[in-house]
C-alpha cells in the first residue's frame, strides 16, 4: 500500500487509476537540474536532458536558456578572435 495525493491505492489487488497513471507520468518527467539542483517538470516547464559524454545531465528552462547565452558569446568571442 502506498499513499498518493491523500488516496490509497493497492497495488496488489492492481487498483489503478488514471489519477495513478497521471501521477506517475508527472514523477517519470521530474528532473533534477545538473547546474541549479531545482527540481522541473521536464514536460511541462521544458529544459533539456542527456548526457555529456557518459555523464548524465538535466538542464531546468533557466540554466539551459542561460548555457545557450553562454555558447552563443563564446562563439562571438571566437569569431572575434580569428579575425584579429
Ligand atoms: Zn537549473
Amino acid at each position: 500500500m502506498k499513499e498518493i495525493k491523500g488516496k490509497i491505492y493497492d497495488y496488489d489487488r492492481g487498483d489503478v487509476t488514471e489519477e495513478h497513471n497521471e501521477y506517475l507520468k508527472n514523477k517519470d518527467s521530474q528532473r533534477e537540474c545538473s547546474v541549479c539542483s531545482c527540481d522541473f517538470d521536464i514536460d511541462g516547464e521544458g529544459g533539456v536532458d542527456g548526457a555529456i559524454g557518459i555523464l548524465p545531465v538535466a538542464f531546468c528552462p533557466t540554466c539551459y536558456s542561460g548555457i545557450c547565452d553562454m555558447c552563443s558569446q563564446l562563439e562571438e568571442i571566437s569569431e572575434t578572435d580569428e579575425q584579429s
